[in-house]
């Protein structure tokens, strides 16, 4: 053992004897090599801990693994590969769950972790998923991995609120192999999409399909602006405009579009449109239950 100002050194070995091979199961017998593996621990007394540890490589005898050696790994201590024990690993996920891994990243060295978002990430992806169990009103919408070009499908149970799963791509079969695999969901609250309707008849015939409420409330919305474009001249001889009131430091406030003339100048027509695209974001995102902005990770 050595320590200093920075950090604690301590050298150990290993003397376990029947080392099982982690594929197979079999014990190694013949040592191939070993070596000095650099590990890093819980900090003590504010200062790094780094503890060598020597392990030894075996050869795995059983003809049938698909491994030719193996190194041994000591429980509750070392995983495969890991440069940190198993206690480090789960103080960085328990960092990585109450704060998520950027803001994880910065507070990790003042506790005496070193560390980088995607390695905490990285401890967050190794958690088991938890369980679906079952879901009695499911939303299912897409959202875009990379918008124009690829798709994937969120789930979300509309009781809690929660997102339960997501899909590689929006197609019918993936969402039927869900169902079918995840039986029963009582109602499907879904947009438009063809292909989710198809694939709710195939594998959850029961389901009652609704519409979703974002997407009633577009279709009116959309319904209503082309009624009122189609009777535009009409409109114009009729209605009476207020004036238009001086527009914010911030833009224009919400109440501002009963102001709005049909016709208006291009700087009018992209704000009317920044807070319609505002209002569509900020719904659906309430809709699928997600926190506000501010407070992702
Ligand atoms: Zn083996």
């Amino acid at each position: 053992m050595d320590a200093d100002d920075e950090a604690v050194r301590i050298e150990a070995r290993s003397e376990i004897t029947d080392v099982v091979c982690s594929a197979c199961g079999s014990v190694g017998t013949r040592v191939h090599s070993t070596y000095w593996r650099r590990l890093a621990d819980r900090p003590l007394g504010g200062r790094r801990v780094v503890l060598s540890l020597h392990v030894r490589r075996f050869f795995c005898d059983n003809t049938a693994c698909c491994r030719r050696t193996f190194v041994e790994q000591i429980d509750l201590l070392t995983r495969r590969h890991a440069r940190r024990t198993q206690t480090v690993g789960r103080m960085l996920q328990a960092i990585g769950l109450a704060m998520g891994a950027r803001a994880g990243a910065r507070l990790a060295p003042r506790l005496g972790l070193r560390t980088t978002r995607a390695a905490i990430l990285r401890q967050l992806r190794l958690l088991p998923d938890p369980p679906i169990g079952t879901i009695r009103v499911l939303g299912v919408d897409e959202f875009a991995f990379r918008k124009g070009r690829t798709y994937g499908t969120v789930l979300v149970d509309v009781e809690t609120g929660r997102p339960v799963d997501l899909l590689p791509d929006r197609a019918a079969d993936s969402l039927a192999a869900w169902l079918t695999e995840h039986p029963g969901v009582e109602i499907v609250c879904r947009d438009r999409n063809s292909a989710f309707s198809e694939a709710t008849k195939r594998a959850a015939p029961n389901a009652i399909q609704v519409a979703d409420r974002w997407h009633l409330l577009h279709s009116l919305a959309r319904a209503v602006e082309r009624t009122a474009h189609a009777h535009r001249p009409r409109l114009r001889k009729s209605i009476s405009y207020h004036p238009l009131p001086p527009p914010a430091a911030g833009g224009l406030a919400s109440q501002d579009l009963r102001y709005l003339p049909l016709t208006c100048t291009p700087t009018l027509q992209r704000d009317r449109h920044e807070m319609w695209a505002t209002a569509v974001f900020k719904e659906r995102h309430h809709r699928m239950g997600w926190p506000e902005r501010g407070s992702r990770r």
